[in-house]
C-alpha cells in the first residue's frame, strides 16, 4: 500500500511554470506540494542552462510581473541578472527561497508515474521516489511538467506534432574578451545576423549571431556538422561568461528516452566542434574555454494539453485580446525547423501584445486539472510564440491562482 500524502493542489512538474504555480497557491493559504522528477528545480531555465528571458515589455512596462517580478529581482539582488541574461544557479537559489518562504512541499527525485482518475476528476497521483511509492491526494492539478505527463496518464485530449522543433545542448564558454569579439562583429556586419546585439558595451548582456564565413569554412572541410548553421551566443552576468544557442539537433522526439540520450551525445559531438572552430584563432575566443554543458538536452516543444480553448497562431499574429485573459505575451511566433523546414521567426506589431483566456489553462474533459507552460494549449504555431520563460511564469502563476481560488471558494475551475 503506496504512503498517503493529502494536499489541496499537487502540482507536476518545477520548471518555471511550476515554480510560479506552486508559490502562488501557496501564497493562499493552502497546502501545495511540488513534484519534480530531477534532484533540482529550474527545469529548462536550469538544467538546460536556457537564458536570456524572451521580450516580455511593451512600452518599457512588463507584461508578467507577480512572482516572475519577484524571481527577476531576487536574481538582480545577488548580482545573478543583467538585463535580460542570468546565472542558472541563481535563478536555482532565489526560486527555492521563494517556494519555501511560500511554504511549498517540494519533492524532487520524485517522478509522477500515474494518474487515478474517477470519471471527470483526478483523485490523486503516484509518483515514484528513491524506489517508493507515495500517493498524493489532491483537490486541484496542475501540469507543468512540460511534457503534458499528467493530462496524458489521465488519458485527457493531449497532441503531439508530427514535427517538433530542433533541440539544443547549451553550453558555456568562459574567458571571453567581450572587447574584442564585439569590435570583431562591428567590423565584419555582413558575417552576422543583423539581429545580433548592437550594443558593443562588454558591461551589458549582448547576444550575437553568425560567424557565417568561419562557419562555411568549417562545413567546407568538413570539420563541423552540417546541421550547425551559425554560432549563436549571449553573454551571461558573470564577466567574460557567454552562453551558446547553437547546438542543432535534428529527428529526435524529446518524449523518448532513447531519443533524448542520442541528442544528447550528438550535442556534445557538436559543441567540440564548435568550441574548437572559436578558438582556431576567432576573435575573442583566443583564450576561451569550455566552462560548462548543459546537463539536460534543451526541448522546446513534445506534447500539449487540448484545453477548453486551444491558442491560435491567429491569436498571436492578430494580437486577440479576451474576457477572460488571464496572461499576456509579446513574442512573436519562432520555430527552430526541422530538417525539412525553414525557421520561422515572425514578429507581431511594435508596442502591440496578445492574451491568452483562462479556458485554455483548463484541460478538456477533466475538472480538476489545469496546465501551465511548455506543455500549453496551443497549435504548434501559437506554442512557438507562448512557450518562452516569461509567458510560462505567466500561466504558472495563473494557474495556481485559479486553482486555489477553486479550492478556497469550493467552485469548479469552469465557475471561477
Ligand atoms: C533550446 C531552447 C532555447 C530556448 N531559448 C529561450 C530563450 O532564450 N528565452 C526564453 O525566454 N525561453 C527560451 N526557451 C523556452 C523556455 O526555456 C521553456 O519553454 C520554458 O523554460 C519551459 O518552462 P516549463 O516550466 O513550462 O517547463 P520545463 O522547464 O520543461 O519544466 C518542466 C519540469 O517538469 C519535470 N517533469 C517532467 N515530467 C515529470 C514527471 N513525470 N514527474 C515529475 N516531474 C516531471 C521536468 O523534469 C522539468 O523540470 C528555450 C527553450 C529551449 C529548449
Amino acid at each position: 500500500m503506496a504512503a498517503l500524502i493529502k494536499s489541496d493542489i499537487a502540482i507536476v512538474g518545477a520548471g518555471i511554470a511550476g515554480i510560479c504555480a506552486a508559490v502562488r497557491a501557496a501564497r493562499e493559504g493552502l497546502k501545495v506540494v511540488l513534484i519534480e522528477s530531477f534532484p533540482y528545480i529550474g527545469g529548462m531555465a536550469t538544467g538546460a542552462l536556457v537564458s536570456p528571458f524572451m521580450p516580455h515589455h511593451v512600452k518599457g512596462k512588463p507584461l508578467v510581473a507577480g512572482v516572475f517580478e519577484e524571481l527577476k529581482n531576487g536574481m538582480r539582488a545577488r548580482k545573478g541578472m543583467i538585463d535580460n541574461g542570468f546565472s542558472a544557479d541563481v535563478f536555482r537559489d532565489v526560486a527555492m527561497d521563494l517556494l519555501q518562504d511560500a511554504g511549498v512541499k517540494l519533492m524532487t527525485d520524485a517522478a509522477c508515474i500515474e494518474v487515478h482518475r474517477d470519471t471527470v476528476r483526478l483523485s490523486g497521483i503516484d509518483v515514484l521516489r528513491k524506489g517508493e511509492i507515495l500517493r498524493i491526494a489532491a483537490e486541484q492539478f496542475i501540469d507543468a511538467s512540460g511534457d503534458a505527463v499528467l493530462a496524458c496518464l489521465a488519458d485527457a485530449p493531449c497532441e503531439i506534432s508530427k514535427k517538433q522543433q530542433a533541440m539544443t545542448v547549451f553550453f558555456h564558454m568562459k574567458n571571453v574578451d567581450f572587447a574584442r569579439a564585439l569590435n570583431y562583429v562591428r567590423d565584419e556586419p555582413n558575417n552576422f545576423f543583423p539581429w545580433s546585439s548592437k550594443l558593443y558595451d562588454p558591461s551589458r548582456i549582448v547576444s550575437v549571431a553568425g560567424y557565417l564565413s568561419e562557419v562555411r569554412e568549417a562545413h567546407k572541410q568538413d570539420r563541423l556538422s552540417d546541421a550547425v548553421d551559425y554560432v549563436f551566443y549571449c553573454s551571461l552576468p558573470e564577466p567574460g561568461k557567454a552562453s551558446f544557442n547553437c547546438v542543432n539537433l535534428l529527428g529526435y522526439d524529446g518524449t523518448r528516452r532513447a531519443d533524448l540520450q542520442k541528442a544528447c551525445t550528438e550535442g556534445r559531438s557538436q559543441i567540440a566542434d564548435i568550441v574548437r572552430l572559436l578558438k582556431n584563432g576567432v576573435p575573442g575566443f583566443e583564450r576561451a574555454e569550455l566552462d560548462k554543458v548543459a546537463d539536460r538536452v534543451g526541448v522546446r516543444e513534445t506534447r500539449r494539453v487540448t484545453g477548453d480553448y486551444v491558442m491560435t497562431g491567429e491569436d498571436i499574429r492578430s494580437c486577440r485580446k479576451f474576457e477572460d485573459a488571464v496572461v499576456r505575451g509579446c513574442y512573436g511566433i519562432d520555430i527552430h525547423g526541422q530538417k525539412d523546414e525553414d525557421d520561422v521567426m515572425e514578429d507581431i506589431p511594435e508596442g502591440e501584445y496578445y492574451e491568452m483566456p483562462k479556458r485554455a489553462l483548463i484541460v478538456r474533459e477533466v475538472e480538476n486539472l489545469l496546465a501551465a507552460g511548455r506543455c500549453m494549449s496551443a497549435t504548434r504555431e501559437a506554442h512557438a510564440a507562448l512557450r518562452i520563460m516569461p509567458t510560462c511564469a505567466g500561466m504558472g502563476e495563473a494557474a495556481g491562482r485559479i486553482a486555489a481560488k477553486a479550492v478556497l471558494e469550493h467552485k469548479t475551475l469552469r465557475e471561477i
